[in-house]
Parts: C-alpha cells; structure tokens; sequence
C-alpha cells in the first residue's frame, strides 16, 4: 500500500487552468506545496502555486523531471496524452490512474465504457469516416456531430439537422473519429460530482442542476427539487462509474433528464467540475479539497451542504464595457467573487465565477444574476 501523502509533501498538477488553480488553493489551505505543469506561464494555477513548469506534454523529458519533483500527480486537464501519464506513473503515482483518463478522453470510449455497466446514454453513433457519416448519418438525424477528443464547452461539436449538413459538419470537424449523437430532448440538465478516496469511501454533491448557454455552462443551483427516486438513480450511476474504475480522486457525471423522466449520461470528467464551483462556499468539505484529500491518501471530508446556493460564471463578455463594477457586485450580500487571474479576454472565455447563498436555490440564482448584470 502506497503511504499517505501528508501535508507539506509536493503534489504535481497537469494543466494549470482554473481548476489547477482552485485545487492549488485547497491544497495549500492544507499545507501542501504544489508544482503545476502546462505549455503556458503566468497561468491561473501557476500564479498560486510554489513552482509553475513550462513545457510541452509531448516533452517526456521534461515531464519527467516534473515528476522526480513531486510525490504524487493529479491533473486538471483531460486532454493529457496517455503517454506522458505513463512517463509519469513510473516515477510518482498519478490519480485517478491513467487507465480512467484514457477511457473519458475519447467519447467513444466513454460511451462504449457506460453501456456496457448497463448505464443509459445518449444514443450515438461511432464515426469513424466520411462514407460511414453519409451512409449510416441520415438514421439519427437531428443530431449532434462530435469529435471523440479533444472537445470541450461546445467546441469540436456541430449540430446537424438534414442530410444535406452532414458534409459541411464532417468537413468542419476535421477529425478522424466522431459520435454523431441523436438530439435529446430534455427537461434539465444534471450534474453528480463524485469523489472516492483510497480506502474505497465516497461522497456525493449534487445533483446540480444546470443551465447553459451557447453549449457553456452558465449556471447551477442545488440541492435540486426533483423526485427523491430519481436523485437516489443519479447518485447510483455515480457510484458505479466510480467503483468500476476503482477511482481515486473526482469524477463529475452530467446528465439529461429526458421529456419522459429518464436519466441518460452525456458524459463524464474524471476531475472537479464547473457546476461543483459553489461547493467552495457552499459545503463543508469543496470538491477541490476532496481531490486534494483523496489523491493524497487522506480520509474523505464532510460533503454536506451548509445552505442553498448558484453559482453562475464570468466569461469574457462581462468585460465588453471595459473592467466589470466589481464593488457593485460585491455590495450584494451572501454573494462571493472568484476571479481565476486571465489577463486576455475572450468571448466564451471562463475568467471567474459568483456564488451566492439564499435560503432557497431559486432565491439564490435571482441574488446571482442580479449581481452579474450589475457588473456590466
Ligand atoms: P457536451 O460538450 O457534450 O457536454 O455538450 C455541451 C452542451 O450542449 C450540453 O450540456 C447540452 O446543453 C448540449 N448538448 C450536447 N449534446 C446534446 C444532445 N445530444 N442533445 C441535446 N443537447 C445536447
């Protein structure tokens, strides 16, 4: 069994956004130092953490320096290619191990990994050429175009509606592999944020449910007010998922919640989620530091929720008039501000978040938007 990890250790992180840079606050909140690995400098994580590396993923040199540095590596980014994890795993233990990485990376992978637990999924067609698109494409339509890898927040997905859009959709996605997902009509969007430690415990946040805009996501709000029934299935699938791949670390679960009341996965991110964001202010123990005690070795902590709360994000067009009114936002009460550091911005781009706390999750979405309006 390998030891415990215990504070004041190194811990590595692969990719340096702003989720690197949430876990690195948490971890060093519980006295760990933290090194961050990613191709860019002056990044979100790297601007709180004790040494930032600048270097390539495919630079397995460099990465294994990186290695020798630390005494255990989480990530943070999903895209890390399966090799540098390996180069990775010889020298410092990397959780969640490499074989779950590979598995939600690619989204045929993913989805062939649910079904075969049984786990409904949107259905979805593999894709992996042109001829197959057109001559199998027309039975699933409309649908959803995706790359297997490398997609995020809406990019690498297009959406399809007759026949005729299926060339420019494949050209556009120049990619080699696809799902071409049928198009779900759904009640809400859902979310689970999983943590399992090494002694086999698990905790649960959620469901979250979230609302998006343009593909990204926008808002969440918890504790949810859907039937018991089917936040017990939600948290059932979570656990599975997490069993089976004998996780060690954070795993989020999106979810659809059909017209007729069924659950289907979308997907699956093998890290801290942007709907579990609000569980910093809102939860006794923030999914950021559930990785950090988990990867470590450490005992779960507490996964309960102190009160009511939304979190809605700030991306770069809050800034189309210029430096957002800070202090009118922050002269809401119950609300909290998180800014991740980006000096660009962009639209689209996530450079921050608010959450707020109310006595109902509705009361404290209102609190929320209202805030972010009068940013701008
Ligand atoms: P994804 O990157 O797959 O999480 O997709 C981003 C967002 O696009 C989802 O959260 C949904 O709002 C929407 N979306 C993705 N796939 C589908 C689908 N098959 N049917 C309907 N909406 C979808």
């Amino acid at each position: 069994m390998t030891p415990i990890v215990l504070p004041g250790s190194t811990i590595g992180v692969l990719g340096s956004g702003q989720l690197g840079r949430m876990f690195t606050l948490a971890a060093r909140r519980l006295g760990y130092r933290v090194h961050v690995y990613s191709p860019d400098d002056d990044t979100p994580a790297g601007q709180v953490a004790d040494q930032e590396v600048r270097s390539l993923y495919s630079n397995l040199d460099a990465v294994a320096d990186f290695a020798r540095q630390v005494d255990v590596v989480t990530f943070e980014f999903e895209n890390v290619p399966p090799d540098t994890i390996e180069i990775v795993n010889a020298i410092a233990p990397v959780h969640p191990a490499g074989h779950v990485l590979y598995t939600t990376q690619h989204r045929i992978r993913e989805k062939s990994f649910l079904r075969s637990l049984g786990i409904p999924v949107t259905p979805f067609r593999a894709i992996r050429s042109w001829e197959e698109l057109r001559n199998q494409g027309k039975d699933d339509l409309p649908g959803i175009l995706k790359t297997a890898a490398w997609g995020y927040d809406g990019k690498g997905q297009v959406k399809v509606q007759t026949q005729q859009d299926l060339e420019s959709a494949w050209a556009g996605l120049k990619c080699d592999e696809a799902v071409l997902e049928r198009f779900v009509d759904f009640d809400a969007e859902l979310s689970i944020v999983a943590a399992r430690g090494r002694d086999g415990s698990v905790a649960f946040y959620g469901p979250f449910n979230n609302m998006h805009a343009n593909h990204i996501l926008d808002a969440s709000t918890t504790p949810s007010k859907l039937p018991q029934a089917i936040i017990d299935d939600a948290i059932d699938i979570a656990r599975a998922i997490l069993t089976e791949f004998e996780l060690i670390g954070v795993l989020c679960v999106e979810f659809f919640l059909t017209t007729d009341g069924k659950l289907l996965v979308n997907e699956l991110a093998p890290r801290p989620h942007n709907s579990g964001h609000l569980t910093i202010d809102a939860h006794a123990t923030c999914q950021f530091e559930q990785q950090v005690r988990a990867v470590c070795g450490l005992p779960l902590g507490a996964a309960t929720q102190l009160r009511p709360a939304a979190m809605v994000n700030l991306l770069g067009e809050v800034w189309r008039r210029g430096e957002p009114s800070w202090a009118k936002a922050l002269a809401v009460k119950e609300l909290k501000l998180h800014l991740y550091g980006k000096r660009e911005t962009r639209v689209g781009r996530k450079m921050g978040h608010l959450t707020a706390l109310a006595d109902s999750p509705s009361d404290a979405l209102e609190i929320a938007l209202t805030a972010r309006r009068s940013l701008c």
